[in-house]
């Protein structure tokens, strides 16, 4: 089957593949933005045509997890690799320190910012062996007096994703949620702060969300600069200063496509799917291809795997993208390949990926 406008499968772990419909839709209404004569990127962030837009994408995303008043939600900017420092300057001290699970590559990149300014401790790690796996609840040692427990919820560059929500005891919990987030239902309320840079699996790069308790956000101290604060987003309604408003815009056309599609129960079934079938030709593949995860970590949005040769992996990559499976190739920290499958991935390209890495081996076995 062609792909429609010669487009191919994207299977870059981010910037990530959007849904079609809503690049359309973007595409349809980028002259006139609803009778306002002007685009969504030249209205004013004070227009009330942008203020609906604003507190829509806010409200779904609020609705698709299960959230109530007790939360907000805030459109930030500079990416997830902010909140690595804003966590720590907002939260933590030398007596309340942060405490990471070390469980890949941006794991550790947010514990440096925290280690940096003096405020974290290492609660669990599973770099020995490669990161193969994400911690258990057994291996976490919980400090009851940390400001916080941080966890990066989904491991894009290793392929591997929490699979239990671990009990803090009363420490709060944070999760770094960038490449999973909205691609399966979880019990959010546990959580008492989520961001993520939405450019994997929500949106264009430009605008990182935050989803946390309310009375949290309103705790930053009064010495930061303005916009370090998450008070001010909070008090704000993100609003302070100009906001990312195609990225807000176009991500609250991707949560109202979720919606639609039947919310994340929906997401989960078919990310699920996806993932089965490259795992199942990894699994089937007589250890030709060999996956990084360990079983039980498997991620359902980034699969990692191995072939015989780095000549091998070369080859795989190049046949591919002549195929339009584009994007396969893995982090140069882990090597092989790596087919992201997000939310907006069609099951029929994650077949022609599967029914490739099948005709691949048997040419190459
Ligand atoms: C991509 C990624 C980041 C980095 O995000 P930026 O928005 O580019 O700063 C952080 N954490 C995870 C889990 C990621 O996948």
């Amino acid at each position: 089957m062609p792909l429609e406008a010669n487009r191919v499968y994207n299977f870059n772990p981010g910037p990530g593949t959007m849904p079609l419909p809503v690049l359309k839709e973007v595409q349809a209404e980028m002259l006139n933005f609803h009778g306002s004569g002007e685009s969504i990127v030249e209205i004013s962030h004070r227009a009330p045509q942008y203020a609906e837009v604003h507190a829509q994408a806010k409200a779904d995303i609020k609705e698709l997890m299960g959230l109530g008043d007790d939360y907000e939600v805030l459109f930030m900017t500079g990416g997830a690799s902010t909140q690595f420092a804003l966590l720590p300057l907002n939260f933590a001290t030398k007596e309340h320190p942060g405490s990471y699970v070390l469980s890949g590559s941006f794991a550790e990149k947010c514990y440096k910012e925290g280690a940096n300014l003096g405020v974290a401790e290492i609660a669990a790690s599973s770099k020995e062996g490669g990161y193969k796996h994400v911690p258990t609840q057994d291996e976490l040692k919980i400090n009851s007096e940390a400001a916080y427990l941080h966890l990066c919820y989904n491991n894009t560059i290793y392929g591997t994703e929490y699979h239990y929500i671990p009990e803090t005891n009363g420490v709060p919990l944070f999760a770094d949620m960038s490449s999973d987030m909205l691609s399966r239902p979880l019990d959010f309320k546990r959580f008492d702060l989520i961001y993520a840079g939405v450019q994997k699996n929500l949106g264009p790069a430009g605008v990182t969300l935050v989803i946390a308790k309310r009375d949290l956000l309103a705790k930053s101290p009064e010495k930061l600069p303005t916009m370090f604060k998450y008070s001010t987003f909070l008090n704000k309604d993100s609003l302070f200063n100009t906001p990312p408003a195609f990225c807000i815009y176009f991500v609250g056309k991707v949560a109202a496509w979720i919606k639609a599609q039947g919310g994340l129960t929906v997401m989960a079934e078919r990310n699920k799917k996806k993932a089965d079938l490259l795992y199942a030709a990894i699994d089937n593949s007589d250890g030709f291809y060999r996956g990084h995860a360990d079983k039980d970590s498997r991620s359902f949005m980034n699969v990692t795997f191995r072939l015989p040769s780095e000549e091998l992996e070369k080859q795989f990559v190049a046949e591919a993208a002549e195929q339009a499976l584009c994007g396969v190739k893995g982090h140069r920290s882990v090597g092989g390949m790596r087919a992201s499958i997000y939310n907006a991935m069609p099951y029929e390209g994650v077949e022609r990926l599967a029914d490739f890495m099948e005709k691949f081996r048997k040419a190459h076995a």
